[in-house]
């Protein structure tokens, strides 16, 4: 498609709300294509939430096809190994044959996307919150302005005002179990040597209560821990931490979790799941936890969120009208979110990787996909 409206002779028009990781990548990769992007943030400045992020072959390739991949790779990490412990004894060691996979802050990721935003021209309006779409491509913001473009993309998150306006057909649901996330100092010299502490260390207990940390390097100074239990568990998931439940079960991380107790912003969060009919309504395209919110297990909801952002302006550039372009890209990209979100949801259900050596290769089939050639293509001889 060119990327000029034919009517007003202008370079083509995106408005984007929700400026989280599927926004930020939609808004640069149309910006790169030579849209004119409006992207809208109903916060007071742009900020990650969250903790630590675990992104994929797919994710990284998405970063390296908007050039922020060299920014955000210094300052992050890939463990040796993710090894899953059950009841502090290892059970597996898995290296995914070479596939490339990273940890950082989730502070980290966002600001160099946000970097990269401004350097290629996308403009920003913070306190800017959208309230409905219309398919014929309107946006109304809560400030009552209505904005016409050429697309609107809502990359609202998993409340999405964008989608619920538009009255798709919606399945959504919360897992029992949830998690407190949280970023530590790594303090390694202070840790015993029951490990090594630079790799992932998946840890289950399932007896006499369900606790899980995921213990998750970001770079040398930084420590993503995420403590797992059901909902049902009042100590468990306590916020700020209940430090004697956890030390009681991880006595090894305990000057990690005393750290972590001191946070008084923690936060206990379930998992939501989010499953539409369509992700795509005239001129209207849904990217990110406002279309396929999905468990974590896989650790796969952004790398997905920012392929499918990445494939939105891939298909917009092939296709002569703007909502053949969304349906198609919708037929070809959708069916890989699918089954990561259904695989997921599965494994977080039945606790499924407290087995170990689950990350087969059906379970990394997203992390596999190369966005920018559009192949699985890895491992690499394949
Ligand atoms: C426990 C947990 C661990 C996870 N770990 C990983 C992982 O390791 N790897 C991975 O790939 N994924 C992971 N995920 C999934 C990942 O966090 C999400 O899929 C991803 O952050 C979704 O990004 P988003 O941009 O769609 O939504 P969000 O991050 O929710 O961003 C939405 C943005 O829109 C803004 N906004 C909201 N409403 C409006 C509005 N009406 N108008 C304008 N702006 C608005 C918000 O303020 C926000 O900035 C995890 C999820 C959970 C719950």
């Amino acid at each position: 498609m060119a990327n000029i409206n034919r009517t007003t002779g202008k370079a083509l028009r995106a408005h984007v709300a929700g400026a989280g990781f599927a926004g930020l990548t939609a808004a640069i990769a149309l910006r790169q294509n030579g849209w004119d992007v409006t992207l809208h943030e109903k916060d007071s400045e742009l900020r990650a939430f969250g903790a630590g992020i675990y992104l994929w072959h797919n994710g990284l390739r998405v970063l390296e096809g908007i050039d922020a991949l060299n920014d955000v790779l210094h300052g992050t990490h890939t463990p040796p190994a993710y090894e899953t412990w059950m009841h502090n004894k290892s059970v597996s060691k898995e290296t995914f044959n070479g596939l490339p996979w990273r940890i950082m802050t989730r502070s980290h990721l966002h600001n160099a996307l946000v970097k990269r935003a401004h350097a290629v021209g996308v403009t920003v309006r913070t306190n800017s919150e959208a309230v409905s779409a219309e398919a014929d491509g309107r946006l109304t913001l809560q400030s009552g302005e209505v904005l016409e473009a050429d697309l609107i993309v809502g990359a609202d998150g998993v409340g999405s005002k964008v989608r619920d306006s538009l009255g798709f057909k919606q399945d959504r649901w919360v897992s029992t179990d949830g998690i407190i996330r949280l970023i530590v100092p790594r303090m390694k010299d202070k840790l015993g040597d029951e490990a090594e502490w630079d790799n992932t260390i998946d840890m289950w207990n399932l007896e006499p209560r369900v606790q899980r940390i995921l213990y998750s390097p970001c770079n040398k100074e930084e420590l993503y821990l995420g403590l797992m239990a059901p909902a049902a568990d009042p100590r468990g998931s306590k916020v700020p931490l209940d430090l004697e439940v956890w030390v009681e079960m991880f006595p090894f991380l305990e000057p990690c979790l005393a750290e972590a107790a001191k946070l008084e912003a923690a936060r206990y969060d379930k998992y939501a799941t989010t499953k539409l009919d369509s992700w795509v309504k005239g001129k209207v395209a849904l990217v990110g936890d406002s279309a396929h919110a999905m468990c974590p297990a896989l650790a796969q909801g952004a790398g997905c969120a920012m392929v499918n952002a990445f494939s939105l302006a891939q298909d917009l550039a092939e296709q002569s009208s703007v909502e053949d372009a969304l349906v198609s890209w919708e037929r070809r990209i959708r069916p890989l979110t699918d089954h990561t979100q259904a695989l997921s949801g599965e494994y977080a259900a039945n606790r499924s990787l407290s087995k170990g050596n689950m990350f087969t290769n059906e379970a990394l089939e997203a992390a596999r996909y190369d966005p920018i050639k559009r192949v699985y293509s890895w491992p690499q001889n394949q």
